[in-house]
This record gives C-alpha cells, sequence and structure tokens, in this order.
C-alpha cells in the first residue's frame, strides 16, 4: 500500500523528521486559505502540490493542458486560481502511463528558498540481507537515472537490524551529502528519523526527494523534507490500524479492490488471456506457461488453497470484468481443494455470466475425477487441458483465432 506525500510528511514529522508545515484540501477555497494562512506566518512563497500515488508531478502535464502538478506561489489568490486548475483534472506522469490519476486533494505548503537538493531513502536490500539506508547529492531528479549513470553517487550503510540505525552512520551519510558544522547533527537525526519511520512503520521503502538544505527567513541553513514517498508492506498492515486508515481506494485499481473483499489475490496485468489459479506458486508458473506458448496473461489471480464455490463464481465474475480478456485458462491443483467443488463452482459461474470466451480447463488431484465428469454432464462448452502445457497451448491457441 503507498501512502500520498502528506502522510508520508506526517509520519516522518512523528519521527522527528522536518518537514514544511502545510495543508491538505480538497477546494480551491480551503486552498486559498491554507496559502493566506502560512504567508501571514511570514512564509514568502506556498507550493501546491497535486497528491496523487505517483512521482515526477512537477513535469507532469494535466489533461486540460495545464502544465505542472508542483507549482509555486506568492499570493493566495495565485493559489486559489493553481488549485482550481488541478483540482477535479486528471495529472499524466511519467509514472502514471498515459490514462494518468484524478487530483482530488492538493498539498499547500511553505515553500522556502532552496539551496541544494538531495536524495535519500530506506529500503530492504535482497542482496545484503539488510535494510539499507541510501543518500545522495543528485536529489529532486530521477534516481533510477543517477543509478545507472553515475552510481557511485549513491552512498549506502546497511543497517544491522538487531542494533538498528547507530548515530556514527547517520554522521557519515551527512558528511558523505557536503554537510558541514552543525549541519551534520541535523543530518544525523534526519537519517535516524527517516530509518525509525520505515522500521516502526513496517514500511518497504521511505523516499525523500528532494531532501533540501533551506535557508529560512533568518539567514540560517537547515534540512527540510520537501517531498517524500512511502510505500508499506502489505502483510504487516494488520499490526497498524492508524496506517490502515490511511488507505486510499481511489488510487487503487477497482477490481483488486472487489477481489480484497472476497480474499482473493489479484493483480491487473496487460495481456488478454485470464488465469484462475489456486496457490501462488502455481498461479505464477501458469503465467510462465502462457508466455512460454505465446500468450499474455491478463492478470495473477490466486484463490487460494481452500476456495469455495462462491469464492470461485465472485473470481470469474471478476476477471470477465477486464474488457482485454479474450480467454480463460483455469488451473486446479486439488490437494486441500476438492476439484469436484471447483467444478461445481465453474459450472454455475459460467451460467451465471453467460460467458462466451473460450474456456480451458485443468483439473488435477484431489477428487478429480467426479470434478472431470461434472464438467462433461454440464451443458457448457469447456475444452479440457490433459497437462499444464496441454492446457496453456489450447488456451493460447483458442485466443490466437
Ligand atoms: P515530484 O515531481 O512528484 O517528485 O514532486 P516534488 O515534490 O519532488 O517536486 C518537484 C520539484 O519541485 C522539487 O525537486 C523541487 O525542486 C520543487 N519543489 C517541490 N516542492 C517545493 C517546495 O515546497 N519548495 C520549493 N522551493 N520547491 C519545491
Ligand atoms: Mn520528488
Amino acid at each position: 500500500m503507498n501512502l500520498h506525500e502528506f502522510q508520508a510528511k506526517q509520519l516522518l514529522a512523528q519521527y522527528g523528521v522536518v518537514v514544511p508545515a502545510g495543508e491538505v484540501c480538497s477546494s480551491a477555497e480551503a486552498a486559498q486559505q491554507a496559502a493566506a494562512q502560512l504567508l501571514a506566518q511570514g512564509h514568502n512563497r506556498v507550493a501546491i502540490k497535486a497528491q496523487i500515488h505517483a512521482g515526477g508531478r512537477g513535469k507532469g502535464t494535466f489533461k486540460s493542458g495545464f502544465q505542472g502538478g508542483v507549482k509555486l506561489c506568492q499570493t493566495a489568490g495565485d493559489v486559489f486560481e493553481k488549485a482550481g486548475a488541478m483540482l477535479g483534472q486528471v495529472l499524466v506522469t511519467k509514472q502514471t502511463g498515459p490514462e494518468g490519476r484524478l487530483v482530488s486533494r492538493v498539498l499547500v505548503a511553505a515553500a522556502p528558498v532552496i539551496r541544494k537538493e538531495f536524495y535519500c531513502a530506506v529500503l530492504l536490500d535482497r542482496a545484503a540481507s539488510r535494510p539499507m539506508v541510501m543518500a545522495s547529492t543528485e536529489g529532486g531528479v530521477d534516481i533510477e537515472e543517477v543509478a545507472a549513470k553515475h552510481p557511485k553517487k549513491i552512498i549506502k550503510e546497511a543497517v544491522n537490524p538487531s542494533v538498528g540505525f547507530l548515530p556514527f552512520q547517520g554522521r557519515k551519510l551527512a558528511a558523505a551529502l557536503g554537510l558541514k558544522g552543525d549541519l551534520i547533527g541535523a543530518g544525523a537525526k534526519m537519517f535516524g528519523g527517516l530509518y525509525k519511520t520505515w522500521w516502526e512503520c513496517d514500511a518497504s521503502m521511505v523516499e525523500i526527494n528532494p531532501l533540501c538544505l533551506i535557508t529560512g527567513p533568518d539567514g540560517k541553513e537547515s534540512l527540510m523534507a520537501v517531498d517524500a514517498k512511502i510505500s508499506l508492506d502489505d502483510n504487516a498492515l494488520y499490526r497498524h490500524p492508524n496506517l490502515q486508515a490511511m488507505r486510499d481506494l481511489a488510487e487503487e485499481a477497482p477490481l483488486e479492490i472487489e477481489a480484497s473483499k472476497h480474499n482473493l489475490n489479484y493483480i491487473k496485468l496487460d495481456g488478454n488471456i485470464a488465469c484462475l489459479v489456486n496457490g501462488a506458486g502455481l498461479a505464477m508458473a501458469t503465467m510462465d506457461i502462457i508466455k512460454h506458448f505465446g500468450g499474455e496473461p491478463a492478470n495473477f489471480l490466486d484463490v487460494g488453497g481452500g476456495a469455495s464455490r462462491e469464492q470461485v463464481a465472485a473470481a470469474f465474475k471478476i476477471i470477465l470484468s477486464d474488457p482485454h480478456v479474450k480467454g480463460i485458462l483455469v488451473n486446479i491443483f486439488g490437494g486441500i481443494m476438492d476439484c469436484n467443488i471447483i467444478a461445481t463452482g465453474i459450472v454455475a459461474a459460467v451460467k451465471e455470466t453467460g460467458l462466451q470466451l473460450p474456456l480451458v480447463v485443468r483439473l488435477e488431484g484431489n477428487n478429480v475425477a467426479a470434478g472431470k465428469q461434472t464438467l462433461a454432464e454440464s451443458a457448457v462448452s469447456i475444452i479440457p487441458g490433459d497437462s499444464m502445457a496441454d492446457a496453456a497451448q489450447k488456451v493460447v491457441q483458442a485466443v490466437g483465432k
């Protein structure tokens, strides 16, 4: 699950990372009021920022033609105008795909004078089997590009999780960013807060890009997180009701939300062969074999080890709601599952949905003979597959016609 920038900043602030003062708004009037308040507090400029689950907003374009999902303003009137141009509009960035994302909230925040932009993040480094705190002087821009062209410009500190992130590691990273004097201590504290956010929220990634060296109204330099992104580990969400409450369903694929209601693990993909499989490993193998025979899977769908008839029916409806689907492959291994229950579920779902698309079914395992009989005796047209390879070839062929 991903968080919005304003939510990520709220969390980081709780762990001692300094973020600009700001407020999230869903109307132009509220944005104007928030801006007026910030300006009255002595901030010279405010930033207005579209809140969507995608980066690259600064360089993005709205479908209306309006340029940029991040704008700097000097008056509350200007904020009113820009918020009006963003809210209710679809923003397309490098990360949203051509369909873009609807902007229903904007963050209005103090916009300090930025002297330097850094990058920093925490994630799990699988190769090192350690949490990794990373930093780079090349902030603000696309970090993937930096990683590809100038890998030496990304500095890394591995963390021993049983000891935690140590103060000397924070000072080392701060010094590597070229910070001097008091800013080394401030930087070390910031990195400590960043790591603590990652650890305590069970995040898979916490990123600040840019982390900025700013000059305050009094001329003093300090560090501030100007943009933030947090991805949480879904498997640990049950431990964090406060984070669960931050979920924004409008940012998630509607079919995936429907699937999670039925306890189905569904992920939409770009192909045209839908798969319905029990077990995540078998589902992966099924997608691989579809590709092996020249097809493209339309989804990943694991109905689990003990799916009910109702779940199978719900799964069918979900995969059929994807207009790109041109054929279906059901691949079930009855280990815990009774093949006949699945067969009954398939027949019921086909009748209920009035399925016209080619449907290939491969059943194997527990009570398979009864399952095959149920399919054969039903009036529905099903292409039986003998093995995984046979079934995959048959569905690829049926869709190709
Ligand atoms: P992204 O494009 O989605 O990553 O959004 P960012 O929040 O990172 O904004 C892109 C760029 O706009 C940043 O690298 C900054 O240069 C600038 N920017 C964003 N927010 C502020 C702000 O509050 N103050 C100032 N001065 N610049 C900002
Ligand atoms: Mn950014």
